[in-house]
């Protein structure tokens, strides 16, 4: 499943089997890049790679929990691209919902190990490679609007995704002096899979009238797309993605002059 493409600056993406990462790998791959998909879910990764035309693609297997397989699957990706990796997009994630004293320790160690300990594992694999790629290399964590402000049925979730806000404020002072860029992106509501997990169990229909009577909206997965591209090219440390973020101005509680 892997060819061979020279010269091209290489995304390597986590979650590529469905929902944002998907819609990342083409976004990049129709503006010239050679893209590695990586998931669990090996039919939807099959799946992604049908979507983009040539050979500058790649995909490998990688449970973002597992910290001895993060090495053999950026070696394989980085041999596949011709020997570097440009840019690292965090992206793997579940959503866990429901109230806390509901939750079963299974729940919440899952959540906890694939979307807080798989970024630090996967920002850890990645530095040599984006040490090696900079300047111009970038570490691109996915957050959400849920690492800004928590509500109801989102402790756990929301626990990892500020501490994804973290692991990315103090990767930018720590890489800072090797040329390597770092942000977050912050989606809200956005129209994948996953949102129809997230923080409400078997209430999928609830979530999306809520959501409207709110005079919330619902952001389609492609401007995500474009958000992670900003961010590569970009200099800020936190992109708020989708209407529904904007809206609810979480900006201005927060980093004033950063979004
Ligand atoms: P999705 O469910 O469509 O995709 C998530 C992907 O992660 C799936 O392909 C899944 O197989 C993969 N995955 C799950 N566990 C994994 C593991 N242990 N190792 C490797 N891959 C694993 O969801 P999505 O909406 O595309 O979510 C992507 C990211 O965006 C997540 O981090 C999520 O928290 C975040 N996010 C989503 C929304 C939203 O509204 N959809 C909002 C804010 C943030």
């Amino acid at each position: 499943m892997t060819s061979g493409s020279q010269g091209k600056r290489h995304i390597f993406i986590t979650g590529g089997a469905s929902g944002i990462g998907r819609a990342v790998a083409v976004y990049f791959a129709v503006r010239g890049w050679f893209v590695t998909v990586t998931d669990v879910n090996m039919a939807g990764l099959e799946e992604t790679l049908g979507l983009i035309e040539g050979d500058a693609k790649h995909s490998h297997k990688l449970d973002v929990r597992d910290r001895d397989a993060w090495d053999e699957a950026l070696q394989s990706a980085s041999e596949a691209a011709g020997g570097r990796i440009d840019v690292m997009f965090n992206n793997a994630g579940i959503g866990t919902g429901g109230p806390l004293a509901e939750l079963e320790k299974d729940e919440i160690d899952a959540c906890l190990d694939i979307n807080l300990r798989g970024v630090l594992y996967g920002a850890q694999a990645a530095y040599p490679h984006l040490k090696a790629a900079a300047p111009g290399s970038a570490l691109v964590n996915t957050a959400s609007a849920a690492g800004i402000t928590g509500g109801s049925g989102m402790s756990v979730y929301s626990a990892t995704k500020f501490a994804v806000r973290g692991i990315a404020e103090s990767l930018d002072a720590e890489w800072a002096g090797d040329g390597i860029k770092v942000s977050s992106i912050c989606p809200s509501f956005i129209e994948t899979p996953l949102l129809d997990g997230t923080g409400h169990r078997g209430e999928n229909e609830q979530v999306r009238t809520r959501v409207q009577e709110a005079g919330l909206e619902i952001t389609p997965v492609e401007e995500v797309a474009k958000t992670v591209w900003d961010a590569v090219h970009g200099d800020e440390l936190h992109y708020l993605v989708g209407k529904t973020a904007k809206k609810l101005n979480f900006a201005k509680r927060w980093m004033p002059g950063r979004v």
